[in-house]
């Protein structure tokens, strides 16, 4: 089945060029102009990625990326953000608003289309056969995709529920960053280590509630782990 990519970009030059690539690589794409657009658009035709711009006229990337992550029927919808080049402060606040990724304009966009199919990819469009997990009252279940603190649901974004599987299926072990990059993120796709970070962050907050974000530890010099030991 063909996935569906939202376009929110309201430069007309980068959306013809980015419709162009996406209908050639075998993707479904729609688009809009603005974040309001998009926001309809979304309700009505549930796309299976979000290729967001920053930079919009009224509601920007950010606020929109924000505002689906509140609603719970959006909550897991993948995000790509388009940023401006250089632009660091945007690009780390984009991820903590909820955005799974990010691309740097000008970007090129065979980097993209590999961006695009490791989200799709982690975020559950491949079947998993793998068991259910359970660590101290902490519940994840590959079947159906679904996390559960002392029988209480928790919803993570795509990147977090990854990650948070990777841990539970390898526990007591240290992985450094770039470990967890190749783990998770999947190879050919460049990511700064400190986006590792914002995800952990993000993972541990989410576990925060049911008090297993102290299960998720750092390892000083080292990287992360998964551990029910202090
Ligand atoms: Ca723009």
């Amino acid at each position: 089945m063909k996935a569906t990519i939202l376009l929110v970009e309201d430069e007309t030059a980068i959306r013809e060029m980015l419709r162009y690539t996406l209908t050639r690589e075998g993707f479904e794409v729609i688009e809009a102009g603005d974040a309001r657009e998009g926001e309809r658009l979304i309700a009505s035709v549930a796309p299976d990625l979000l290729l967001l711009d920053w930079m919009l006229p009224g509601l920007s990337g950010v606020e929109l990326a924000r505002r689906l992550r509140r609603s719970e029927r959006t909550r897991r919808l993948p995000i790509i953000m388009l940023t401006a080049r250089g632009d660091e402060e945007n690009r780390i606040q984009g991820l903590e608003e909820g955005a799974d990724d990010y691309v740097t304009k000008p970007f090129s966009p065979r980097e993209l289309v590999a961006r695009i199919r490791a989200l799709l990819r982690r975020s559950g469009g491949d079947a998993d056969t793998e068991g259910p997990l359970e660590t101290e009252g902490l519940a994840l279940d590959p079947a159906s995709h679904r996390v559960t603190a002392n029988g209480v649901d928790i919803s993570l974004g795509p990147t977090e529920y990854r990650l948070l599987h990777f841990f539970m299926a390898h526990p007591e072990r240290v992985f450094s960053r770039n470990q967890l990059l190749d783990q998770v993120w999947g190879d050919n796709v460049y990511i700064e280590e400190r986006t590792i970070d914002v995800h952990i962050r993000r993972l541990r907050k989410a576990l925060e509630k049911g008090g297993h974000d102290r299960l998720i530890q750092t390892v000083r010099g080292a990287g992360y782990r998964f551990s029910t030991q202090v």
